[in-house]
Formats: structure tokens, sequence, C-alpha cells
């Protein structure tokens, strides 16, 4: 019987433990997408992670929809994230950088030349983003061009080769939560009547695309793709969960993939509904990687969900932000830190660096 605490194979690496770090939102990197210090000390406070999955990072310019997020795409960012990847495996971690383009969720001040932001169809989220002087709706997107994708394509293909540039053990691609892959993937945003729209096969095209570039910088075993079939988070909707994420799954496969990445709760802290378990059991069984699962898991639950199988790894998100040495204490039983949301999205040290160990 498999154990949380229990090492897995992930290709060439070895992860000494299933216990992931999720992809965290913190709003602490300088206006211009470059880290400093304090985020070394973040991550690498979290190594005893059996991988950390870095918070969603800019592959361009325009993939940025937030103030205060990180990039992959300016040598400066390269930089600071290689001091990050070397403080982890300083303490003997290890760490893939989630590649991230926002597609509609943005807002015009946040973009090259006040451009508008750019997504499958021009459909305007009913949704937030946080902009410099605060919360602000998103602004009305733009479709993309034939040309535009290519482009978009070929930002993924720099922003992959600069995760390896900068040492990373692997990369995530974002395709959850609204943002554009997933813009791609669902009916509620993809209107296109070209071949990137339409049927399931159409609408993974995309994503399917990413994927291959990424796979020019990074071995197959070293990547893994985020993915949230029932995510209501910016406004997101689809006519048929079930066979579009099915259609996705089964796409996939054709690349070797290190592991799929499931956010199961429609919200974060809510926990999962019985459909939402139902449907991410479903995929499981048609996927042939690692099967890593997320979404208000706590150690109890998330130790039966690799006992019975039904995950081969489980990452945990707040409770990782407010937790450096999660593993042990889920191992041990231990009490955990409360997770404090008004530090989660921007600020300093204070709720970022500051959670104790035990
Ligand atoms: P929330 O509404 O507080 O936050 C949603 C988004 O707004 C976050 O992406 C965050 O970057 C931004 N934000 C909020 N307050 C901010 C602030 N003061 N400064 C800068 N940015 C700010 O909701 P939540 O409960 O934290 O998250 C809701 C859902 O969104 C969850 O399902 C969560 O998992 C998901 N989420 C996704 C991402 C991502 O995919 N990159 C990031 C954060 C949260």
């Amino acid at each position: 019987m498999k154990s949380l605490f229990e090492p897995v194979q992930l290709g060439s690496l070895t992860l000494p433990n299933r216990v992931f770090m999720a992809p965290l939102t913190r709003n602490r990197a300088n206006p211009d997408g470059v880290h400093s210090e304090l985020a070394a000390t973040y991550y690498s406070q979290r190594a005893s992670a059996g991988l950390i999955v870095t918070e969603a990072t800019q592959i361009s310019p325009m993939g940025k929809g937030y103030v205060n997020t990180p990039g992959i795409h300016s040598p400066q960012q390269i930089r600071a994230w290689r001091n990050i990847v070397d403080a982890v495996h300083g303490h003997n971690g290890r760490i893939f950088l989630q590649l991230w383009h926002v597609g509609r969720i943005s807002h015009t001040s946040l973009l090259p030349n006040h451009a508008h932001p750019v997504a499958p169809s021009a459909i305007r989220a009913n949704s937030h983003t946080s902009i410099a002087t605060g919360r602000a709706p998103v602004s009305q997107p733009v479709a993309l061009t034939a040309d535009g994708i290519k482009e978009t394509l070929a930002d993924y293909q720099r922003a992959a080769g600069n995760a390896k540039e900068a040492g990373f053990d692997g990369v995530e691609i974002h395709a959850a939560n609204g943002y554009l892959i997933d813009q791609f993937l669902r009916t509620g945003t993809n209107r296109r009547t070209d071949e990137y729209g339409g049927a399931a096969a159409n609408r993974v095209r995309f994503l399917a695309e990413v994927v291959e570039q990424v796979l020019r910088a990074w071995d197959g075993k070293r990547v893994g793709v985020r993915i949230s079939p029932t995510g209501d988070f910016n406004d997101m909707s689809d006519d048929n969960p079930l066979e579009t994420f099915s259609v996705t799954v089964a796409r996939l496969n054709g690349y070797g993939l290190g592991y799929v990445h499931v956010v199961e709760t429609a919200q974060n802290g809510k926990g999962s509904s019985e459909e939402d378990l139902a449907l991410s059991a479903h995929l499981r069984t048609l996927w042939n990687g690692l099967y890593v699962v997320n979404g208000g898991y706590d150690g109890p639950r998330g130790e039966e969900a690799v006992r019975t199988g039904r995950a081969d790894a489980v990452a945990y998100g707040r409770a990782f932000l407010a937790n450096p040495d999660l593993p042990r204490r889920l191992q041990l039983g231990a009490a955990l830190n409360e997770p404090d949301p008004t530090t989660f999205y921007g600020g300093d040290a204070a709720g970022y660096t500051s959670y104790p160990a035990l």
C-alpha cells in the first residue's frame, strides 16, 4: 500500500514524498517581475516538499494579469529565479516553474503600451484583477489572430528554455483557473470557428501545441500540466466538462508527460463535491502518468487518496503557505499554523517567510 510519505519517481527525479507544494500567487515580486532575495528564503524554507511548484510566472509581458507577479522572459528575471533555484537545491529540494499566460484576465494598465488582453474570443470576464491602484474589473480582451497564436507559442518555447537556464528541475504548464489555455479548452470562453474552436479535439489543440513547444526544451517526464475541470473561478464554464477534459487527458497521453495536476474544487477551501471527485476519478483512469490532486486536502484525506490509489501525490496550497515543514507535520499528525488571508497577496516578510517550522 502506498503512503503520502513514501518516495515516488518522476522520470529520473526521485521525490522523497508525495506532499507537493501547490503553485501560490503571492504578488511580492518587483513591478518588473523580478523576484527579491526574500523569495529564495520563502521557497527554500519549503524544500522538504516532494516537489515545489512555483507561483504562476508570466511567459511574456502580454501574459501578465496581476500586479507584482514574477516573469521568466527577461535576463534579470532569469537571474533572480536562478538564485531561488540554487537556494532550494542547497536545501535538497526539487522545484518546477509554473508557466503562465493569463489571457483575458488582465488589465490594460498592466500590459505593454496599454494593449488590450488577448483571448481565444473577445468575451470579457465578469472578474477582477489587482493593479497598481487596487482591485479593478478585467479589461475587454481581443481575440488572438492566427499570427498572435504563433507568437504566443513562441513565447512559451522561450520561457521553457529560460526555465532551463534558471536551473529548474522541470516546468508545469498552467492550463487551469480560467487563464489563457483554459480559455481555449472550455466552451464558455472559446467561440472560435477556426481549428482552435468547436469540438473538444479542436479546443485542446492550443494546449497540445504549447506542450510541443515546451518539449523542445524539456524531457517529457520533467513537464506537468495543471487543469481545473470543474473550476468556475474567473467566470469559467463548459457545456460538458466530462467530454472536454476526457479529450484533453487522452490527447496529453501521447506526450509521455510526468504528471497531470488536477484542481478538484470549484473554489479554494470549500471542499470538493461528489461530482468533482467522480470526474477526477474518471480522468485518473484515462491518464498514463503520475496523477496529482489538489483542493482542500488535509493530512488524513491526502493519505487516503494515495493509499487507495486515487492519486499518486497531493498538492497543498494554503497549508504549505502557512507551514514550511508541512510534510513532517502531516507525518507526525502535528498541529498546523493557520494561514492568514490578509497576507496572501502582496506585502513583505510578514505572512511570507515568517511562519515558523516545528
Ligand atoms: P481572491 O479573490 O482573494 O484572489 C483571486 C486573485 O486575485 C488571486 O489570483 C490574486 O492574485 C489576486 N488578488 C487578490 N487580492 C489581491 C491583492 N490584495 N493584491 C494583489 N493581488 C490580489 O480569492 P482566493 O480565495 O485567494 O482565490 C480564489 C481562487 O483562485 C481559488 O480557487 C484559488 O486557488 C485560485 N487562484 C488561482 C491562482 C492562479 O491560478 N494563478 C492564483 C491565486 C488564486
